[in-house]
This record gives structure tokens, sequence and C-alpha cells, in this order.
């Protein structure tokens, strides 16, 4: 059985049954039949869909981010703004997606090709806790507009949000077979991965779970996109606004109970500038008010569950270990849940282990370095390359971040998020392909030459 345990109080909630082999087989050979009927459809008829669905989402947004509360532990509030995201992705597909697949006619030596977007079968979807609806729709819209069908392998974790997205989007009238949710536990993945009627997976999560995916895909020779784990500098330069840097840290560093793939994890600052910013962001850290995430005004909550929290809290020691130090914070909270709180560690060395490492919890790591060379060789320095963040207002440094921090997204003096309309992904070992834009939408095509 899943158990869904509330992390803010220790409590089992729920349980959810896992499916069995020949529930499985019944939702595959579903998805089989419904991508027969679904791979022809009009596109008016798909971008009425995602409308009914992103309309449902909207209806049920309490629904929805209570459980999300329950299950993982944000606050209500950023669970509220997660299922508003959800639905301008909904929102963004049904209005931008038929232009997105238009055919592009290409003049040849022999006469003329058109390129043409075709949808290619159901494809899985593997997705994390961390965001348990976003992480989804970001596969399920393009999905659902292209004309393939999906098949969600939700995290443990949140089966209960896995059974609501379900069934709001059946009440939203999606055609049998277009999306379903199988509860089935990560080791029958590969298996999925294996089967003749899948034609491609993606995964959102860690690098073991990517690894082990990918490995089956390529087996399979199937198409696989991964989202995986990032360790994301935020630089800060001399000719930043260093109170804002500073307080927009404090928030990329700890949203989310620190638990973002793009979470700013470490905190670059050029010397001229590091004791001021790292007294206003120690200042914020220590102000982040922790409590119920239901109540209105907490900005954090538990972390999604004990065992999360006890990983985060073994990081510190292992970076003690190495010689960092522990400014403040970083202490489990002794009550019922998976509580802690934010830290701050300096004096990390660069070349150790850990310094390699993601943490995904409310820990920053914070360094000083002489020049905007130093910067970005830290910024590299280690084995992802998902998100960045860079606080200058001199043109040529930010052209220089753009161009060298190896990364796939660099937000300029702003904290990096996630919208419908850009690429989202990584490169080195944070994943490949992307999400979102017509990006997100092709990587599931077959984009065809017809030629005349
Ligand atoms: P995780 O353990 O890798 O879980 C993610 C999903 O993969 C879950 O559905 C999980 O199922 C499944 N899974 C785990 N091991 C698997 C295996 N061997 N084979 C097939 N499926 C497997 O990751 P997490 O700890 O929940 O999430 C945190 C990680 O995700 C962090 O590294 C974070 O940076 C990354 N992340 C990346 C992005 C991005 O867009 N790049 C976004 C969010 C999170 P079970 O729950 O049943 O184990």
């Amino acid at each position: 059985m899943f158990k869904s345990i509330n992390p803010a109080t220790g409590e089992t909630i729920a349980t959810h049954a896992p499916l069995s082999a020949a529930e499985i087989e019944a939702k595959v050979a579903a998805a089989h039949a419904g991508y027969a009927r679904w791979r022809t459809s009009a596109y008016a008829e798909r971008t009425a869909l995602l409308s009914r669905i992103g309309d449902a989402f909207e209806a049920n947004k309490s629904a929805l981010a209570e459980m999300a509360v329950r299950e993982m532990g944000k606050t209500l509030k950023s669970a509220v703004a997660e299922v508003e995201k959800c639905v301008s992705g909904f929102r963004y597909y049904a209005e931008h997606g038929p232009a997105l697949l238009s055919d592009t006619e290409v003049q040849t030596a022999s006469g003329s090709t058109t390129a043409r977007w075709l949808p290619m079968g159901p494809v899985l979807a593997v997705m994390p806790w961390n965001f348990p609806y976003w992480q989804v729709v970001r596969f399920m819209a393009p999905a659902i507009m292209a004309g393939n069908v999906g098949l969600l392998k939700h995290a443990s974790l949140t089966q209960g949000c896995a059974a609501l997205i379900e069934d709001i989007v059946r009440q939203a009238g999606a055609p049998d077979g277009v999306f379903q949710n199988l509860a089935i536990p990560s080791d029958a993945v590969g298996g999925l991965i294996a089967d003749d009627r899948i034609v491609a997976v993606t995964l959102t999560g860690s690098e073991g779970a990517g690894m082990k995916v990918a490995e089956a895909a390529g087996r399979a020779l199937k198409k696989v996109v991964l989202e995986l784990g990032g360790s994301d500098p935020f630089i800060v330069m001399p000719s930043a606004d260093v109170a804002k840097a500073a307080k927009v840290a404090v928030t990329a560093r700890t949203q989310n109970a620190g638990q973002s793939c793009i979470c700013a994890k470490r905190f670059i600052v050029h010397a001229d500038v590091h004791d001021d910013f790292l007294a206003r962001f120690s200042d914020g850290m220590q102000a982040v008010k922790i409590d119920d995430p239901m109540t209105d005004g907490t900005d954090m909550g538990p972390l999604s569950s004990v065992e999360q929290r006890d990983t985060v809290v073994s990081q510190i020691a292992e970076a003690e270990g190495e010689g960092a130090r522990l400014l403040f914070g970083g202490e489990a909270i002794d009550r019922a849940g998976a509580w802690m709180t934010p830290g701050v560690l300096v004096d990390v060395p660069p070349e150790g282990a850990f310094a390699k490492q993601e943490i995904f919890g409310p820990i920053a790591m914070v360094f000083r370095v002489p020049d905007i060379d130093a910067a970005i060789a830290l910024a590299n320095d280690v084995p992802f390359g998902l998100g960045s963040s860079v606080w200058t207002t001199e043109a040529a440094e930010q052209e220089r971040f753009a161009r060298e921090i190896e990364a796939g997204m660099t937000a300029v003096n702003a904290m990096l998020a996630s919208v419908p309309e850009a690429p989202f992904g990584g490169v080195k070992r944070s994943g490949h392909g992307r999400e979102l834009g017509p990006w997100g939408l092709h990587e599931f095509m077959n984009l065809k030459a017809v030629m005349r």
C-alpha cells in the first residue's frame, strides 16, 4: 500500500492500493486504444479539452491545493499558486497549440517538402512529489495537444494528488485512455518502458531514477526526456542591488522548503559585496516564518517527509566534516513531522565532495569570489547544469553569464522560475530535453518530411 503521511503532523492520512498486474494491463490497453482515436482528433477538439481541464483545475483549486499541503507539506499559498500556474499551462497550449503545430514548407532541389508535426503514441511520465501538479501538467498539456496520450506514474508520497488529477481530467470530458494515473511502485516502471505500446518516457526526479529510466529506455530504443537535479548558482556582483538580491535569495532558497530543482543552492558573491550580502541574507533566512503550512503568513512548512529532512540534516554533518561552518539553523525541530530550520553554510571547500551535491532542503552555501572569472568557474564546478540566477547591472557581465554558465536557464536580476512559454530543462547531469513552450510540445512528436 502507498501511505500518504502528513509531514506537518506525522499522521497517516490515507492509504492507496497499488494497481494489480491485470489493472495495469487494462490501463495500458486503454491508452493504446485511446491513442488510435486521439491521434487523428481535430486540433479544435484538443484545445477545447485543454480549456475544459484548465477550467476544472480552477474550479477544484482548493481541493487540489489542500491535498498537496497534506501530502507533501508545502504552504497553502504556494499550493494555490501552483494550481493557478497549471491553469495557465493548459491555457497556453489551448491558445497557441495549433500555431505551434503548423507545417513548414521547405524548397528542395527536386521540389518541395512539408515538415509536419505528427503524434507518436502513449507516453509514460514518471513524476516527483515536489510540485505534484505542475510537473504533471508540464507533460500532460503538450501531450494532449500533440495527439499523444499520457500515463502517469506519480511519486509514492503524492498518490492522493495523482488520483485527484485523474478524476478532474475525466470530469472535464477527456476521452477514454487520453490520460490515466497508474498507482504503481517504481520497480514496475522498467516493464512499462519495455512494453511495445508505450513509445516514450519522461522523468522528473533524481539522478538515480534518471539513470534507471534512461537505461530501460535505451534498451528499448525509446525517446526519453530527463529533468533531474540541480545545484543552481545565485551570483551577486558589485553593481547589483544587494538588498534586493539578498531578499530574493531567501525566497529562492526556502521556497517549497528548499525542495525545488531550481532553488538557488549556491550563493556566489563578489568580495566587494560579500559581507553586506551575507549579513542581509542571514537576517532574512533567520526571519523565515516556520509554521503550519495551512496557516496564512507561513513562509515555510515541514519538509516532505522525515526521511527527506534527515537526509538534509546528515548532509550538513558531512559538510562540517569537510571543514564547512554552519552559521546558524539547519536543525531538526523537535515536534512530530518533518520540520527543520533554514541554515547557512560558509567555508565549504569547493573541491570537496559536499560542494558537488544537491541539497534538497533549506540550507544555503555562501562563497566569496574575487572576480567574474572565479564566479563563473565556481558556478560551473558541479556535475549539474539546470538553472542559475545572476545579479549585475553591467551588460558585459550579463552577457558573459548568459554565454558561459553551463545551465539550461539563466535569470538576470530575478529569481528563476518556469513559465509556460519558455524552454525548461538542463544540461550535464541535470538531464536532457526540454519541457514547455513549443520545444516541450515537439519533444514527443514525429516531425515527418512529406516530399512532393
Ligand atoms: P525520485 O526519488 O527520483 O522520484 C521521482 C520519481 O521517480 C518518483 O515517481 C519515483 O517513484 C520515481 N522513481 C524513483 N526511483 C525510480 C527507479 N529506480 N525507476 C523508476 N522510477 C523511479 O526523486 P525525488 O526525491 O522524489 O525528487 C527530488 C529530485 O527530483 C531532486 O533531485 C530534484 O532536483 C529533482 N527534480 C527535478 C526537476 C526538474 O525539472 N529538473 C523538478 C523537480 C525535481 P517513487 O516515489 O515511487 O519512488
